[in-house]
């Protein structure tokens, strides 16, 4: 059965459902699967026409182990994906020639993230009616990932959510999707301070074991390895309906904290025919650079109209570099011991393996505004900014393979820049229009550790 080992050696080896639960491993690493799963091209060319209900089925069902059987595992993917706009879930459509976009924001929530937070939130409720445990998640979010989680936890009986964001420091859609949903199990807590002042609360809150244990503490940050699962299935979908397994492709994806293209390396580890996979960066371009010239250094957040990508220290690349480094965790370690005082560089082995699979692109915000103008006259397609991100970079990677650009969230989630940059406001889309008018619920809360402890452990009681 599949077990989990962290990418720096020294913390014990977990199951699916641990891991899952686990997030963060003790030694400070990230949890990846011992073997990869391979997949055969006659099984790719199976999933051919399949549902991508079905074809998510058979991508993750060697990952899970026995925390579910058949039956329940397919009944939880289907309730995931129920919800979402869009019957093909992550729909392929035509840019230019051998230029595609695989749109990713028809969920909940109209972010890519919704296709992990979804299926995590009813793994992880299934997993706890079993066990008859409850757990209490908390989380910190600029945005995204906060009304993901929400969306995806809402109303499920052995979960308690929390999330924290700055007070007056997010757009309003990305507010009202936090506030406006009324299950008594998700509490809103807009904090006196900035997004880094509510991610330090967290970090703390993590740090005290005692709290963390007594509430049952639970993470659902991108460096869960059941978010990264479920985000390897849309590059099969997507190269399975581009002629896969007999035809390769190419993908090119939004980055930020590298969760998302690293799904798509697990995809072409398991036999998934992928040429490159291109790292597009806005002006925060850490990847980008490490990529081009071996020294990883962080160098300050310069805020963008991409803000989802606006990051200083992309942790899932650690992953990447477990196997670029021959899978050494004390490698690893070494590493990000050089990342805390500083920067780290990344061996000539190394690096050239990573140049095998990954190649990498920078875009600028008048090129991300350019780009939202051009796509919208050449294709009639208006793009969020993250996206815009994506296909800017990917125009130096068109060729012979078809390239699939990850279209990372909806236009109407940014519709200032969107507006900006090329004159048109994209309204939501009509099953969500009713959230500007719905009362919000919400409690603003002080940057005080005690105080947020104080309130967890009240509402956990009632
Ligand atoms: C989170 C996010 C990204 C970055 O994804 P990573 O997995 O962190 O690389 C890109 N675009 C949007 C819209 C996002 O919400």
């Amino acid at each position: 059965m599949m077990r989990y080992i962290s990418t720096r050696g020294a913390a014990p080896s977990l199951t699916f459902g641990e891991a899952m639960m686990t997030g963060l491993a003790r030694d400070g690493g990230l949890y990846v699967p011992e073997t990869i799963p391979h997949i055969s091209p006659d099984q790719i060319a199976a999933l051919v026409g399949q549902s991508y209900e079905d074809i998510a089925f058979a991508v993750m069902r060697p990952y899970i182990g026995d925390l579910f059987t058949d039956a329940e595992f397919k009944g939880l993917i289907a309730k995931a994906y129920a919800g979402f706009g869009h019957m093909a879930r992550a729909p392929l459509k035509q840019l230019a020639p051998n230029h595609f976009l695989l749109e990713l924001f028809h969920g909940p929530t109209l972010a890519f993230k919704d296709f992990a937070m979804q299926l995590i939130g009813q793994m992880m409720q299934a997993a706890l009616a079993k066990s008859g445990e409850r757990i209490t998640i908390v989380g910190a979010t600029s945005g995204d990932t906060g009304s993901a989680a929400i969306e995806a936890f809402k109303g499920l009986a052995n979960v308690d959510v929390f999330i924290l964001f700055p007070h007056g420091r997010v757009s309003e859609v990305q507010r009202r999707q936090m506030t406006t949903p009324d299950a008594a199990n998700i509490h809103a807590l807009a904090i006196d301070g900035t997004f880094d002042d509510a991610q330090a609360r967290l970090k703390d809150m993590f740090n005290d074991f005692a709290f963390r244990d007594g509430v049952r503490l639970a993470g659902v940050n991108s460096i869960n390895w059941a978010r990264v699962l479920a985000q390897v299935v849309y590059y099969f979908s997507a190269a399975v309906s581009l002629g896969a397994p007999h035809r390769k492709v190419s993908f090119t994806v939004p980055t930020g904290n590298f969760g998302d293209i690293f799904a798509g390396y697990i995809a072409r580890q398991m036999g998934l025919p992928i040429e490159k996979l291109v790292i597009a960066t806005n002006q925060n371009d850490i990847l980008h650079r490490a990529l081009s010239t071996g020294d990883y250094r962080p160098d300050g957040v310069v805020p963008s109209i991409s803000p989802s990508m606006d990051i200083q220290v992309s942790s899932n690349f650690e992953r990447a570099l477990f196997d670029a480094y021959g899978r050494d965790g004390k490698a690893i370690a070494a590493l990000m011991d050089d990342l805390k005082a500083g920067a780290f560089h990344i061996s000539q082995g190394a690096l050239e393996t990573l140049r095998a699979t990954f190649a990498s692109g920078r875009c600028s915000e008048s090129e991300t505004q350019d780009t939202i103008r051009q796509t919208l006259n050449d294709s009639a397609e208006l793009l969020c900014p993250h996206s815009a991100v994506g296909v800017y970079v990917a125009q130096d990677h068109l060729g012979a393979t078809p390239m699939i650009t990850l279209a990372t969230a909806h236009p109407a989630k940014f519709p200032d820049a969107v507006e900006q940059a090329s004159g048109l406001r994209p309204a939501l889309p009509p099953r969500m229009a009713d959230m500007m008018t719905k009362p919000e619920r919400v409690t603003r809360v002080p940057n005080d550790l005690a105080a947020l402890q104080a309130l967890v452990r009240e509402r956990i009681a009632r």
